[in-house]
């Protein structure tokens, strides 16, 4: 249910109308234009709606959200784009951010000595798995807490904020120790219970397209971290499987307006998972960023042959640097900076 207050309404009207609501026992969340105030109510729709809040002072309208998503709905807050902060580095504003980093943490020299490059290359966010979704359960697992060490200590050396996988409940409490924002994969897009946990948390979330979910499963997946009271959600566009084999996954730009007009929620593209392919990332990059993404993920490794996941997509650092100065001129071209 959305509150809009009338252009003359009070501050002491619109605190009033803020109490009222909470007095009947549901949750607000207030936006501020320059006109109006938009408060939107959290909890069950069907007792908001029996109440007379068109009565309350102040109040234009009253309007419910007649999506099956309530709280990402872009209407819940009156048209508005929410900005999340990753430690204070602001995503869903006017600048573009670059996220970036190896797909796994492997050693202090590796994630350091990365975290340098890409924080030289114009990168404000760096990215690293700790705890691994793989395949195989053969295949490299990620170190763990050891990982999250090492990243903590990139961030201590380069000032850029961290963000790392989060794939069980039971490692919340560890990853908030180390870590600026919580990463749920692709895999765990659906798994609510780790979706509820993350919505408790303080650490912002970006939360991961599922490989076989439409718009509609990733909007309602938000709604389960938003409605446990965490707001701060970015949802990243990363592929999904089609009959296409040539490259590892379809990167869906179709998402990227589709997502900016459904939500107020900021939208992150992963073109190095969306492709899988190291040549073509920066096409794809460049393309996310003209369709209207608020963030680009990369993976990049000083030495992809090597790497203990995903080497044959992760950019080498002097691609990297390219690839962020075309992404400045198609920026510039749709009105945005880095
Ligand atoms: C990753 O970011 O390294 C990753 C595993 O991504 P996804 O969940 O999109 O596959
Ligand atoms: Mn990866």
């Amino acid at each position: 249910m959305i509150i809009v207050t009338k252009p003359e309404a009070t501050e002491d009207q619109i605190q009033h109308i803020i109490e009222r609501i909470e007095e009947w026992g549901f949750k607000t969340d207030v936006s501020r234009g320059e006109q109006r105030t938009v408060i939107g109510v959290i909890g069950d729709e069907g007792s908001i709606r029996e109440k007379p809040i068109a009565a309350i002072a102040g109040v234009e309208s009253v309007t419910p959200v007649l999506k099956p998503y309530k709280l990402v709905a872009r209407e819940f807050r009156g048209g508005t784009n929410s900005v999340v902060k990753i430690g204070d580095v602001k995503i869903g504003g006017p600048e573009i951010v670059l996220m970036s980093g190896p797909c796994s943490v492997e050693s202090k020299e590796q994630i350091t000595s990365i975290a340098q490059e890409i924080k030289k290359a114009g990168a404000r966010v760096l990215r690293g798995g700790a705890f691994k979704p793989r395949t195989s359960p053969y295949a490299f697992q990620g170190l763990g807490v050891e990982g999250l060490k090492l990243l903590a200590e990139a961030r201590e050396a380069t000032g850029l904020p961290v963000i790392t996988e989060i794939m069980d409940t039971k490692h919340l409490e560890v990853i908030e120790q180390y870590a600026d924002c919580l990463q749920v994969g692709a895999r765990n897009m659906q798994n609510f219970s780790l979706l509820k946990e993350v919505g408790r948390s303080k650490l912002p979330v970006m939360l991961k397209r599922g490989m076989s979910a439409t718009i509609k499963d990733l909007l309602m997946s938000a709604e389960y971290i938003l409605s446990e009271g965490n707001f701060n959600v970015l949802l990243c566009e990363r592929g999904i499987r089609t009959f296409e084999t040539y490259t590892r996954n379809t990167l869906d730009l179709n998402a990227v307006p589709v997502l900016k007009a459904e939500t107020h929620l900021p939208v992150v593209v992963d073109p190095t998972h969306g492709i899988g392919l190291r040549e073509h990332v920066a096409s794809m990059a460049l393309a996310a960023v003209a369709a209207g993404a608020d963030a680009i993920m990369t993976e990049v490794h000083n030495s992809p042959e090597l790497a203990k996941s995903d080497g044959e997509q992760a950019l080498l650092p002097h691609e990297y640097m390219d690839l962020v100065a075309r992404v400045r001129k198609v920026a510039a071209a749709v009105n945005r900076a880095l």
